[in-house]
C-alpha cells in the first residue's frame, strides 16, 4: 500500500517529529514516499537563504534517523505537484477554500496574506492524488484538506473522466504527541521559540537546560510524579521519558524525573546526531539520494498529471 508524508522545513525538526512522525515513518518504508514540501514553505513570509539552509538540514536528519529505504524527494524537483495543483484550481472552488479552518486562522481578511496560502490545500490534494495512495492517515489539523482533496478528485472525475484514485480517510491511533516544554498544553512546535522545543541537534547541554527548565507543577506530595490532566507538565516529560525507551519506576521528585528525561533524551538523541554528522560531511551523498527520490517521483506521477491533462482538455 502506498504511503506519503510530507514534512515542510518551516523550522528546525524536533523530538516532536521525531516521535510523531519520522519514527513511525521509518517503521513503513516500503512503497513510501516521504517528501520536504518546499513550496508550501513558500506561503508565509520566508528568508530565501534559510530555506536553503533547513532543508539541506531536515533532508540530512530524514537519512540520519533512517528512512534511507523509502523514495526520499524534495517537491519542488517534482514539476507535476505544481502543475497539477493548477489543474486542480480549476476545479477547485473560492468558496470551499474560504471555509478551510487553517486559512480562516492564518490568514482570511490580511491584505498581506499570500496568495500561496489560500491555494496551499489545493497544491496538497495535487501531492496526494498524484500518487494514488488507497487510504491517506491524517491527524486532526489536516482532515479538512484531505476531505478537500476527496472532493475535487471526485468533481473533476464526474466532470472529465475517471482520473483520480479517491483516497479514503483514516484516523491514525493516536500517536506520541510532544509538548512544549515550557507551555505544556501547546504542541512542541518546529517554529516555535526554541525555550519548550528541544531540537533533534540540540546538543546535550542544550537539552540539559531546557529540561531543567521544563514547567512541572506546584504541588511536591509524596505521589507528586503522576500523569494527569491538571499536572500537564509532568504528564508530557513521563510522556516523552516513556516514548524514549526510559522509565519512571522509583522516581518521585521532579528533580529526578528531569534527571531520567533529560538523559534519556541525550541517548535517544545521540545516534541521531552522530550519524547527522557523517552525512553532513558528504552533502553530495544526500543531494543524490533525494536527486534520485525525486526522479522516482517524475516517474510515477507522470501518468497521472498526463491524465489529468488529457482529460481536462490540454
Ligand atoms: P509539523 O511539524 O507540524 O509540520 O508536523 C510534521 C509532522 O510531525 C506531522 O506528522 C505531525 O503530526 C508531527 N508532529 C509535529 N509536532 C509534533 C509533536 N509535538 N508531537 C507529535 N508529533 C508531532
Amino acid at each position: 500500500m502506498t504511503t506519503l508524508s510530507l514534512l515542510t522545513p518551516s523550522g528546525r525538526l524536533t523530538l516532536g517529529n521525531l516521535l510523531g512522525a519520522l519514527r513511525p515513518m521509518s517503521e513503513r518504508q516500503d512503497d513510501a514516499y516521504y517528501g520536504l514540501s518546499d513550496l508550501h514553505a513558500l506561503t508565509t513570509p520566508h528568508d530565501p537563504a534559510l530555506l536553503r539552509e533547513r532543508v539541506a538540514e531536515m533532508a540530512t536528519l530524514m537519512l540520519a534517523v533512517g528512512l534511507d529505504r523509502a523514495t526520499l524527494f524534495r517537491q519542488s524537483r517534482v514539476p507535476a505537484h505544481a502543475e497539477l495543483a493548477y489543474l486542480l484550481e480549476c476545479t477547485a472552488y473560492t468558496g470551499e477554500l474560504n471555509r478551510m479552518i487553517q486559512f480562516k486562522e492564518k490568514g482570511r481578511g490580511v491584505d498581506s496574506t499570500r496568495v500561496s496560502l489560500f491555494t496551499y490545500p489545493v497544491l496538497m490534494a495535487a501531492d496526494i492524488l498524484l500518487y494514488r495512495p488507497s487510504v491517506v492517515p491524517v491527524g486532526a489539523d489536516q482532515r479538512q484538506h484531505v476531505e478537500l482533496t476527496r472532493d475535487l478528485a471526485i468533481r473533476f472525475n464526474n466532470t472529465y473522466g475517471p482520473v483520480f484514485t479517491v483516497p479514503e480517510i483514516a484516523t491514525p491511533p493516536a500517536g506520541a504527541r510532544v509538548m512544549d516544554l515550557a507551555y505544556p498544553t501547546r504542541k512542541m512546535s518546529k517554529s516555535a521559540d526554541a525555550a519548550g522545543s528541544v531540537f533533534l541537534l540540540d546538543p546535550p547541554d542544550v537539552v540539559r537546560r531546557k529540561v531543567a527548565r521544563a514547567v512541572t507543577d506546584s504541588d511536591t506530595g509524596p505521589d507528586a510524579v503522576r500523569a494527569g490532566a491538571a499536572k500537564p507538565g509532568v504528564t508530557n516529560l513521563l510522556e516523552i521519558l516513556a516514548a524514549c525507551g526510559g522509565s519512571a519506576e522509583g522516581i518521585t521528585t521532579y528533580g529526578a524525573l528531569k534527571k531520567a528525561v533529560t538523559e534519556t533524551v541525550i541517548a535517544e538523541l545521540e545516534p541521531i546526531q552522530k550519524r547527522y554528522a557523517e552525512l553532513a560531511a558528504d552533502p553530495a551523498y544526500v543531494e543524490s539520494v533525494f536527486a534520485a527520490g525525486a526522479a522516482r517521483c517524475r516517474e510515477v506521477t507522470a501518468p497521472v498529471l498526463a491524465a489529468a491533462s488529457a482529460a481536462i482538455g490540454l
